[in-house]
């Protein structure tokens, strides 16, 4: 029986007319007449359903004509060519078992579908046709992610999910421990963690990138792409506390090379989704009433991205403010930090395209980065889109050790604590830079999503958990 099995998408870019198929999948809609039913199925491997004419003469037509959406079936049937509109092919079922059977209860079937019911259901969500042309989306840009990296020389290393430095001080970590919460051991007063699991405090990581470094100076040219967590205390459309990340780095290498490497991997990736996802995109551009999607993805994955630095990004805020325009932050004096507001105005009413913002001040970026000649801001870029705001973060990373040592003691850090990366710095140093761009953004830009919940198959936000 698998033998003959065919999949839904192979149908319709064969369209083997004439010839006898079986295909398994889900009900998507059925209507029934007195002489036959149109059932159309879908088994997920495309968002082009397949049209099934069932004729009433089956002898389980009563059955099958009672099924109820997303009822699971097999069907065998002659692949003819379709007069319908929008279909090439379609099915007369020459026989049709039930496998799967839904109940009254099924919470899909009820006219509620708003994003919020979905995410209280998000075990089912991902069969409508909105949550599989996502994920089916979010397919195409990680297997572009990997082919990007590998066709241009990078290695794809896997860094350690549990951690003992805190990263960068990135953002809030979650503790990783086995100690009993109600009876931990103490010593003068505080939890004794040398008697935990690793003999030190552990957490999960926010980051790859200390780890990463290691390795770019050795193959030179590594990405990792693997989950990151944050106990970010803020819940925003834009934040979860489980995210997939993707970190470059690259030895021999200074800030503009990570900054054309990241717009570089983002055209790919929309090139990638133009190419192998034509039918979800349109429809997504439909259903989000987002009639400019695929014109937007086309025009900017072939043009240039703006460029500024820190510096003239307030001169644009502050003259946009004195211009009129109501900002709910007011833009920051120099040497404040960028609120998401006046990063979107920067790339959406500004410059009304993907925008790489250089050279920030010291005080609000990591220890990490390459200070400038000036002595008051590092070489570091974010990259912000619309509609989403910032998706990279990157720098050139400091390769001075006395330089880098300094900087930590400035900001209060123990080089001590990091002797593994200081290492790095006195054993063959190389000037080397490198970017962490967050995955679920780049979905959510792609596919014109506007909540971060939306585009991961189950979100880990604050207070949340299930599933
Ligand atoms: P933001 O200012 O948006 O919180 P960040 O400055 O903390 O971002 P980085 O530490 O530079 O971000 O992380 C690199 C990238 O990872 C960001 O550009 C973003 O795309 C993504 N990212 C960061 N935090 C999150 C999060 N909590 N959920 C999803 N993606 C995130
Ligand atoms: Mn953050």
């Amino acid at each position: 029986m698998l033998q003959n099995f065919s999949s839904i998408k192979s149908l319709h870019s064969t369209s083997p007319v004439e010839q006898t198929h079986t295909v398994k999948g889900w009900i998507k809609s059925l209507r029934n007449s007195k002489k036959f039913s149109f059932m159309v199925l879908n088994d997920g491997s495309s968002h082009k359903d397949l049209q099934i004419v069932v004729d009433a003469t089956l002898e389980n037509y009563a059955a099958i004509a009672a099924l109820g959406l997303h009822s699971s079936v097999e069907v065998t049937g002659l692949v003819v060519g379709s007069l319908g509109k929008g279909q090439s092919i379609e099915m007369q079922a020459k026989s049709i078992t039930i496998v799967g059977t839904i109940p009254e209860d099924y919470p899909l079937q009820k006219k509620e579908t708003s994003l919020e019911f979905l995410r209280e259901n998000a075990h089912l969500r991902g069969r409508t046709q909105l949550f599989s042309a996502v994920f089916r989306i979010r397919h195409t840009l990680s297997k572009a992610t990997h082919d990007f990296f590998h066709e241009r020389g990078y290695f794809y290393l896997h860094t350690p999910i549990i951690t003992s430095s805190d990263g960068e001080g990135a953002g809030e970590m979650f503790r990783v421990s086995t100690l009993k919460p109600e009876n931990p051991p103490m010593v003068s007063g505080k939890v004794d963690y040398s008697k935990d699991y690793f003999a030190r405090e552990t957490f999960l990581n926010v980051t790859g990138q200390l780890e990463g470094e290691c390795y770019a100076m050795a193959l030179g040219k590594i990405y990792t792409f693997g989950p990151t967590f944050r106990a970010e205390n803020s819940n925003t459309a834009r934040h979860l506390s489980e995210f997939w990340m993707i970190e470059p780095e690259v030895a021999f290498a200074d800030l503009d090379d990570v900054a054309d490497l990241g717009r570089d991997y983002i055209q790919f990736m929309m090139k990638r989704a133009l190419e192998f996802n034509r039918d979800e995109l349109e429809f997504l551009a439909g259903k989000n009433n987002n009639p400019d999607l695929i014109a937007t993805l086309e025009h900017v994955a072939s043009s240039p991205f703006a460029r500024v630095t820190y510096t003239e990004v307030i001169d644009i805020l502050k003259k946009a403010q004195a211009a009129g325009h109501k900002f709910e932050f007011a833009a920051p004096d120099w040497g404040g930090d960028l609120a998401t507001e006046h990063e979107r105005y920067m790339c959406e009413i500004h410059f009304k395209k993907p925008t790489i913002v250089t050279d920030y001040p010291k005080e609000i970026k990591a220890f990490y980065m390459k200070q400038n000649p000036d002595g008051k801001t590092v070489r570091c870029m974010d990259i912000l889109v619309p509609g989403v705001g910032e998706i990279i973060g990157g720098s050139q990373r400091e390769e001075d050790y006395d330089k880098l040592t300094t900087r930590m003691k400035e900001m209060g850090l123990d080089p001590a604590g990091y002797w593994w990366y200081t290492d790095l710095r006195r054993f063959g140093t190389t000037p080397h830079a490198g970017f962490g761009l967050g995955f679920e953004r780049a979905v959510m830009y792609v596919t014109g999503m506007t909540n971060i919940r939306d585009v991961i198959a189950f979100p880990r936000t604050p207070k949340n958990a299930e599933f």
